[in-house]
């Protein structure tokens, strides 16, 4: 065996809980580092625990005391606090990585050395309705105004239509550093979920990810009426956008599909991500485990990352009421070939993700039948 190593996790939301469940099924201890009762705590009983945030620089130090290898569930933690432990224990992927990846603007940069194609986009330094209005002149419009960090779930872009939107625009996103990005007028968004290893980079195959209200809803794998060579495109593109990085584990890569069948870089994350949920019934590893493994120096089989059947994943999102998830959860019990997942989050907020549900089928038509009755009942029940 491995001799018990001990994984620090930063943040125990849906993913770390979702990273314990594969960490629970090797004997792995993972350590959590949020507060007390988190979804990943909840489901991990020892006293190797630490109370507190990842932000926190006395909490962090306290976390790495304790296992082998830290990871992080998010990339909004302090960095500062991971590059001083780092001396101490081993930091997967990179505090550098996460770093350059957890303000967008910087992450941008940084891949434009490597060639990656992406949204031409310009850097606001005095946040003035004067300045975007410059801005808007070379990017035209509509753009996308963004905040540089602290961005999910769409919270954190504006959609600037045209100039009359400018000053509506920086207040929503005021006190924030912000740069502003050329709309992509894209057919389809994709996303790959990458693996760094000692010594690989190996991929998922290409998914289809639908966005409702900048959240993501739907996930198809594999990506519906896409070409085998696209497929393959995305799946070297996100390959050479994450080797940009040092570190190891899973990082999720968001991509557009162009009219002319081009690809650009959307984001990319450097963690687990909700377009790889799917894996956990689709393959035989899931990006937890793969993760696990990566951050571990185990073996990760590149056969055990294929499709093994399509696949549907669609996010149970707190909605009009705080029990609308429940509605579509027991919906989702009656549906065949459903696994649902809940994160005992607790009480839902409209837009609040509380669970996902992944429906497999011998054939995505069968899949896609079988989820659509509960599409209807998550869209009856939107916020
Ligand atoms: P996430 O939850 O994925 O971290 P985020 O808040 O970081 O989201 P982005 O991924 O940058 O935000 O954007 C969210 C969505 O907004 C994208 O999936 C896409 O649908 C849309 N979007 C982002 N940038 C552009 C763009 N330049 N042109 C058109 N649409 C865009
Ligand atoms: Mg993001
Ligand atoms: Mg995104």
């Amino acid at each position: 065996m491995w001799n018990s190593p001990k994984v620090g996790i930063l943040g125990g939301g849906q993913l770390g809980r979702m990273l314990v469940e594969s960490a629970n099924r090797l004997n792995i201890q993972a350590n959590v580092l949020d507060v007390d009762n988190s979804p990943a705590k909840q489901i991990s009983s020892h006293d190797g625990h630490v109370t507190g945030s990842f932000k926190e620089p006395d909490a962090v130090r306290k976390l790495a005391e304790t296992c082998d290898v830290i990871t992080a569930e998010i990339e909004h933690v302090d960095t500062y606090a991971l590059e001083e432990v780092a001396s101490k224990v081993r930091v997967e992927p990179s505090w550098q990585a996460i770093r350059t990846i957890q303000n967008k603007f910087n992450q941008k940069e940084h891949l434009r050395k490597y060639g990656i194609p992406m949204a031409d986009h310009r850097e606001l330094v005095n946040n003035t309705p004067e300045e975007l209005a410059q801005i808007g002149e070379q990017l035209g419009y509509p753009m996308m105004l963004k905040s540089k960090t602290m961005a999910y779930d769409g919270r954190g872009n504006f959609r600037v239509n045209s100039k009359e939107d400018i000053p509506e625009a920086l207040e929503a996103l005021k006190d924030r550093p912000l740069y502003s990005e050329k709309w992509a007028y894209f057919k389809m968004e994709l996303a790959v979920m990458v693996i760094k290893t000692k010594d690989d980079v190996l991929s998922y195959p290409t998914v289809e990810t639908v966005q409702e209200d900048s959240i993501c809803k739907l996930v198809y794998a594999p990506a519906r009426n896409v070409s085998d060579a696209i497929n393959q495109q995305a799946q070297a593109l996100a390959r050479k956008a994450v080797a940009a990085f040092e570190g190891k584990g899973a990082f999720g890569v968001e991509m557009f599909l162009l009219e002319d069948n081009s690809l650009m870089l959307c984001e990319l994350a450097s963690r687990i991500h909700n377009s790889g949920h799917w894996t956990i019934e689709g393959c035989a590893l899931s990006q937890f485990d793969s993760h696990i493994r990566a951050i571990l120096d185990l073996p990760i089989p590149p056969k055990s990352l294929e499709l093994l059947q399509p696949s549907i994943m669609l996010n149970i999102i707190g909605g009009a009421t705080p029990d609308s998830h429940l509605t579509a959860t027991q919906a989702a019990l009656s549906i065949p070939n459903a696994s649902i997942h809940l994160y005992s989050k607790g009480a839902a907020k409209p837009g609040r993700k509380m669970g996902h549900v992944t429906v497999t089928g011998a054939t995505m038509h069968e899949a896609e039948t079988l989820i659509q009755p509960l599409v209807d009942v998550v869209d009856t029940m939107r916020a």
